[in-house]
């Protein structure tokens, strides 16, 4: 390594120079300083290990781009051109504009929370959505809580601690992110019986596996992956009747939460919340972000008096959910309730675009990459633990610039707002099922800026 001379050292600009040449007023002071400060620490490590002295345009460049880097929030918005519906990834369920309104009328100031206005004394924070879940789903009282990883370890806690829970050898699996079903039971104080087989478990193969030890029977939805061919598991109505005749309760872990018939929209049929509850499920759980389309957070349904336990346990209050997603969830299911959820609800709204539209759009990106460009006929994919493997049709934008697809999707990733797409046998697939129409401009804006950066150097 070259000896440094302090001369050198001495060639960069201070802290001053270029406070001065950033401007006073363009930044607050603070941030201008932290990014002055760091700018020239990288310059004079660069110089020390035996880089050029930099002129005051480059310290002040690096200073305003470490100054953009700090000033922007780390969680920001994307635009999701993956076709995946719901990825937990990138945040699960987009918001209804009218769950948006309703999260900014109770954010910004004061609320009834807690108060019950009427009587001017204390009142539960779980009373403003109870009405709301008995009327969507059918059942006699509903709790909400953080997630369902949470409403269902705190179901498994309250009700079944110290006992036996079985569940199907095909259920005991992972949902994901490391959450699996055996560790949530371990966690939760009850111990897993396994009944059946991973790809075969019948009802008898539950009826023996019950004993005086028993509390639950659980049934987890397999939302993340599909057991195809030689299988059988009983219908969740044999379960109940199961479940009542030996006295033990019916757990029903739904995963996403539908609340509509998925085969409206050319999809499998995944079972809903109303159907659980009408065949006798003692609880059924399921998320807010995933095909409810609403906040995150966990949803419990059932009946009355089991309900209330889980309401009265000090879990409840531990996993409480704030007045912000209460407001947001509101608004969702009142979509439901009135019958509006097709249109509202971007997550519904979204599967039921229709091919003509996809295309043309498709189209348009496709054709600012000229000769890369092409209108290819896609899968849209629900994803986020809903419907394994299912997809809607759809018509996504193919791009294969010189570069590569890599170079390609890194440019848009780095863009701003960062622009998320596939990538499928070379080729940059933008699907615009998941953008919303107004980003359009965005997404050509971003696709074209791309092109340039992914064009090899001359
Ligand atoms: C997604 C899922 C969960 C976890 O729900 P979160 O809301 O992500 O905590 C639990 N069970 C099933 C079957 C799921 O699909």
């Amino acid at each position: 390594m070259p000896a440094m001379g302090t001369e050198s050292l001495r060639d960069l600009p201070g802290v001053d120079a270029v406070l001065r040449a950033l401007g006073p007023d363009a930044l607050p002071h603070a941030i201008a300083v932290e990014a002055a400060r760091e700018a020239l620490r990288e310059l004079r490590e660069e110089l020390r290990a035996g880089g050029s002295p930099p002129a005051l345009q480059d310290a002040v460049a690096r200073a305003r781009a470490r100054a953009n880097g700090l000033q922007r929030p780390s969680l920001r918005p994307v635009i999701n051109a993956t076709g995946v519906l719901l990825q937990t990834n990138l945040g699960r369920a987009p918001l209804s504009e009218r769950a948006l309104a309703a999260m900014q009328a109770v954010a910004r100031g004061y609320s009834n929370l807690e108060f019950d206005l009427e009587a001017g004394t204390r009142g539960s924070r779980q009373e403003h959505l109870r009405d709301l879940l008995r009327r969507a789903t059918g059942a006699e009282d509903g709790l909400v809580v953080n997630n369902n990883a949470a409403a269902l370890l705190m179901v498994l806690q309250v009700l079944a601690a110290g006992r036996e829970v079985i569940v199907s050898r095909g259920q005991a699996v992972e949902i994901g992110g490391g959450f699996r079903i055996p560790d949530v039971l371990h966690q939760s104080g009850a111990r897993l019986v396994e009944a059946g087989t991973t790809n075969r478990t019948y009802l008898r193969d539950y009826a023996e596996a019950i004993t005086p030890e028993t509390a639950a029977i659980l049934r987890v939805h397999p939302s993340n992956f599909r057991v195809v061919g030689f299988t059988a598991e009983p219908v969740i109505g044999e379960l109940a009747s199961l479940a009542r005749e030996r006295n033990v309760l019916l757990l029903d872990d739904l995963g996403s939460g539908c609340l509509v018939d998925t085969r409206a929209y050319g999809l499998a049929r995944e079972p809903t919340v109303q159907e659980s509850i009408g065949a006798g499920a003692t609880l059924a759980m399921f998320s807010g972000d995933k095909l409810l389309g609403g906040p995150q957070c966990g949803i419990v349904v059932g009946i009355a008096e089991t309900v209330e336990r889980l309401r009265r346990h000090p879990l409840a209050r531990a996993l409480r959910v704030d007045r912000i997603t209460i407001a947001a969830l509101d608004a969702t299911l009142r979509a439901y309730v009135e019958g509006s959820e097709a249109c509202e609800i971007p997550v519904w709204e979204m599967l039921g675009r229709g091919l003509p539209g996809l295309k043309r759009r498709a189209r348009r990106w496709a054709s600012l990459a000229g000769e890369a460009g092409a209108v290819v006929r896609e899968r849209s994919m629900v994803g986020g633990g809903s419907l394994p493997g299912e997809g809607v049709d759809t018509w996504c934008a193919a791009i294969r610039p010189p570069a590569g697809a890599g170079t390609m999707a890194m440019a848009l990733r780095a863009g701003d707002p960062p622009v998320v797409a596939r990538i499928e046998d070379g080729a940059v697939m933008l699907d615009p099922r998941t953008v919303a129409p107004a980003d359009d401009r965005r997404v050509a804006a971003a696709i074209k800026a791309a092109l340039v950066q992914a064009s090899p150097a001359p």
